[in-house]
């Protein structure tokens, strides 16, 4: 990623008394947030998720904030702070833990639950967990928190709100205002209010929906839209969401009781959370609705549902394969009805048309979010962002958690409610709170950090480049033989190409023109074997793009014998 903003340079030393604010991602994208605060040589993270990879990414598996700024403070860290289960907050956790194990993790119970599975599964034990809840206040070194209940898609969010001697900050997390939330837990706004009384110098808030004008529905409202799905399907129901909703788990659960039918998830990570979640008493299973996918099958195709992951279109997921018909034990069959209940991410429209496309073309009904109100967002429209900012009446905004589109949007109604100070900042920028005014301080390198594989961090933007030539465009090798004695070719050139319609061409044409190059090349003293190598790319670069319109990655071999 090249850096938005050429013109900062490095910030200087943070005075004495102010606090500073680094984004390391989640400012400018939405996934891989984290947030580092420092005050007084102390410092605090709030949250370390992940981005997940787009089609111009091939071959990663995740994208993680990049830390590189504070590689050499890590034991300045006085904890680590996880807003929420949400993947896009805790998912970069690990990889942090392997650089400092015993970074203090302070968070829900079920967030930190999510957490110490995939901790477990990355085989990292003896981690520090200081479990909190909403009313809770715990203090680390300079750092005073206290939590707040938030509304979001996922149980259990907190908002935090950050007492340093430089002020306090209000960090919103991820959250909406859902006023009939299926748990009853909303957000806090009286907790909102008296911080906004005792006075709130930054305000972070989440930016995902601030372009979405008014208010986002309740959960229940798409209840009646899954009964109907129920009444009016024949056949067997299969519904898939993130592995994380709760709620909406829940009220496929309910609907299955309802009408007599029994649940089998199906994925992993759905069997893993669910379990996690189950366990904790954030989700409700009604009595003998739940079975395994063994037992399931043995009953008629009107009693059965399955709830899978894949809502993204992920490959590799359950969905895609049954999509696909390749699925171990779920085959898709005509009259199969299929629920999608969950947002589509920008950068999974194709991956998820194509699943859709597949389990139609089986005969399955697809309901989803384009013909059907079967899902609501997790996050504040722009009318509830108005309404915490009447309501905080903060000194200092900071929007968070969006695209560069959604930050400005938030901006304008931070604006519009009379905010006077509305900082814009990316990944990277960062911001200092002095004596009660925040202002951008400069930048520090922050860029994409790829886990390919075991690799992290190995992988660079060039090479990403290489696999998106590759990919579309195959490649050309060349291999000549030059005497170092005669300065003549004396063997090939032996051409290859992958990938491409050249696959198969003898490139008889391009063959003489080589030769004729190097030799010229020679001539004029160019014995270097890169320099000839470059003068190989160029005749055969040339000729691909004239004769075929192609541009090829080339790696030309010129060995001197
Ligand atoms: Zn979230
Ligand atoms: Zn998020």
């Amino acid at each position: 990623m090249s850096h938005p903003h050429p013109e900062l340079s490095a910030p200087a030393a943070l005075p004495k008394g102010g606090l500073r604010v680094t984004p390391l991602g989640g400012l400018g994208e939405v996934g891989r947030n984290m947030t580092v605060f420092e005050y007084d040589g102390r410092l605090l993270i709030v949250d370390c998720g992940v981005l997940f990879p787009e089609d111009h990414q091939p071959g990663i598996d995740l994208i993680l904030p990049d830390w590189g700024s504070i590689r050499d403070r890590l034991d300045d860290v006085e904890a680590l702070v996880l807003t929420h289960g949400h993947e896009d907050h805790i998912g970069a956790t690990p990889y942090l833990l392997r650089e400092r194990g015993n970074i203090p993790l302070v968070g829900s119970e079920l967030t930190l639950a999510l957490l110490g599975s995939k901790l477990r599964e990355h085989r990292l034990k003896e981690t520090v967990h200081h479990v909190v809840k909403e009313g809770d206040r715990i203090t680390f070194g300079p750092f005073e928190l206290e939590f707040v209940a938030v509304n979001h898609s996922i149980p259990d969010a907190l908002a935090v709100a950050i007492r340093t001697g430089a002020g306090m900050v209000l960090h919103t997390g991820d959250f909406k205002m859902d006023q009939l939330p299926l748990d009853g837990r909303i957000t806090d706004l009286r907790a909102f209010a008296r911080l906004g009384e005792e006075g709130v110098d930054l305000f972070l808030t989440d930016s995902t929906n601030a372009e979405t004008p008014g208010f986002t529905p309740a959960e229940k409202s798409i209840t009646p839209v899954i009964d109907q799905v129920f009444r009016e399907s024949s056949q067997r129901i299969i519904v898939a969401c993130f592995a994380s909703h709760v709620h909406r788990v829940q009220q496929v659960l309910d609907a299955a009781y309802a009408h007599e039918r029994q649940v089998a998830y199906v994925g992993r990570s759905m069997v893993r959370n669910m379990g996690i979640a189950r366990d904790l008493g954030y989700l409700n299973v009604p009595p003998g609705v739940l079975v395994d996918t063994k037992d399931l099958a043995d009953l008629p195709p009107d009693r059965q549902v399955l709830i899978s992951t894949g809502s993204q279109g992920e490959p590799m997921s359950a969905l895609s394969r049954i999509a696909q018909r390749n699925h171990n034990f779920v085959h898709i069959e005509e009259g199969d009805t299929v629920l999608l209940a969950s947002s589509l991410i920008p950068g999974n429209e194709n991956a998820v048309y194509r699943v859709i496309n597949g389990l139609a073309r089986w005969g399955a009904r697809v309901v989803h979010k384009g013909n059907a109100l079967v899902h609501v967002s997790g996050h504040a429209s722009a009318g509830e962002l108005l309404y915490c900012y009447n309501i905080v009446r903060p000194r200092n905004v900071l929007p968070v958690h969006g695209e560069i589109r959604h930050m400005l949007a938030n901006a304008a109604l931070a604006r519009a409610t009379g905010v006077e100070n509305v900082v814009i900042a990316e990944d990277g920028v960062v911001v200092d709170l002095i004596d009660g005014v925040a202002a951008v301080a400069g930048k520090v390198d922050c860029g994409y950090v790829f886990v390919d594989g075991s690799s992290v961090g190995d992988i660079t933007e060039s090479d990403l480049k290489d696999r998106l030539i590759l990919g579309e465009e195959g490649f050309i090798s060349v291999i000549v033989v030059v005497d170092s004695v005669s300065g003549k070719v004396s063997a090939g050139p032996e051409i290859h190409a992958r990938g491409n319609a050249l696959d198969g061409s003898n490139f008889d044409d391009v063959k003489q023109p080589i030769i004729d190059a190097l030799d010229r090349a020679i001539a004029e003293g160019n014995t270097d074997s890169y320099q000839l190598q470059q003068t190989v790319r160029r005749v055969i670069g040339r000729w691909v793009s004239n004769t075929h319109r192609r541009r090829p990655m080339i790696i030309p071999v010129v060995i001197e014998a």
